[in-house]
């Protein structure tokens, strides 16, 4: 396994595995891996004939009091972690040859941004659309892997590959869960053992907000309480958002019986915010 720091020896490499007839399989992620991370590269692998995962903690998708300092960071452990599962380039730039001096271009999705994560979180997508797009530009991927997990951002990183042209499809990849439901995320270990405990009601909810819906419950208002109702059962639950949207478009639905209808929420455990979502009905 390569790892490669330098812009330049990346996308020199891609355009030659280009030449070569092989099909790229990319991976972005900021670190910290864990099994949701790893199952992104099974996936990049089933695509692709050379995969390619970056990690980068991109200052541009984090606001001025967010955790981007305190970010878990293990580049020893993830290229461990990576190498093991057969990835063939970890690629790992460092932030002043991503944004050099005086950097003042952007890449900013309209609409898809504004609710749910947007809403908390201003600048958070107009941070991911442009790191996104330039490691598109440098990776040169055939495919490219994102987790559903982050429902919000995988739908805007569709639109403006699909908006911008890119010639990339991109996959989607199902929530990798802990064994009490928790979807797996780097921000886990900042949960305190009664935090972690508790926010495994996030996943209860969903799933009782599933359930309803295959019952025949289509009222978003009345399945967006039954999930507010179960998460407050933890006493360490603080909700930011519970929201029925349609999975595409990200705009609220009345009718979570609609094909495509998502139930996504965001829910801060002490200070710690954590994203989960379930496609409803399925
Ligand atoms: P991150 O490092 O948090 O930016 O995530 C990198 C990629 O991994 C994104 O596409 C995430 O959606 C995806 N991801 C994170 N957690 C999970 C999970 N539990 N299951 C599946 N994919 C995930």
């Amino acid at each position: 396994m390569k790892i490669i720091e330098s812009l330049h020896e990346m996308q020199q490499l891609s355009l030659q595995t280009r030449q070569s007839g092989r099909r790229i399989g990319f991976v972005p992620t900021m670190g910290a891996l864990h099994d949701g991370h790893l199952s992104l590269l099974d996936i990049a692998k089933k695509h692709s004939e050379a995969t390619v995962m970056s990690i980068f903690v991109n200052p541009t998708q984090f606001g001025p009091n967010e955790d981007f300092n305190k970010y878990p960071r293990d580049t020893d452990g993830d290229t461990a972690k990576a190498r093991q599962k057969g990835c063939d380039v970890i690629f790992v730039p460092k932030a002043d040859d991503i944004y050099q001096e005086n950097y003042c271009t952007y890449v900013k999705v309209e609409k898809l941004t504004e609710g749910l994560c947007g809403a908390s979180r201003p600048e958070h997508f107009q941070g991911v659309t442009t790191v996104v797009a330039k490691l598109f530009n440098i990776v040169l991927p055939h495919v490219a892997v994102f987790g559903q997990k982050d429902a919000q951002q995988l739908a805007v990183v569709k639109r403006m590959t699909r908006d911008l042209n890119f010639p990339i499809d991109i996959i989607a990849a199902p929530i990798v869960r802990e064994a009490d439901g928790l979807a797996m995320s780097s921000r886990n270990v900042y949960l305190s053992p009664e935090e972690r405990k508790g926010a495994a009601v996030i996943f209860k909810a969903l799933n009782k907000a599933n359930e309803m819906v295959k019952k025949g419950v289509r009222d978003s208002a009345k399945i967006c309480s039954a999930i507010r109702e179960t998460i407050s059962l933890s006493p360490f639950a603080r909700i930011d958002y519970v929201s029925i949207v349609d999975a595409d478009e990200m705009t609220e639905l009345k009718d979570a019986g609609k094909s495509r209808a998502l139930a996504a929420v965001a829910v801060y455990f002490g200070k710690t915010r954590l994203i989960d979502n379930i496609l409803l009905g399925t």
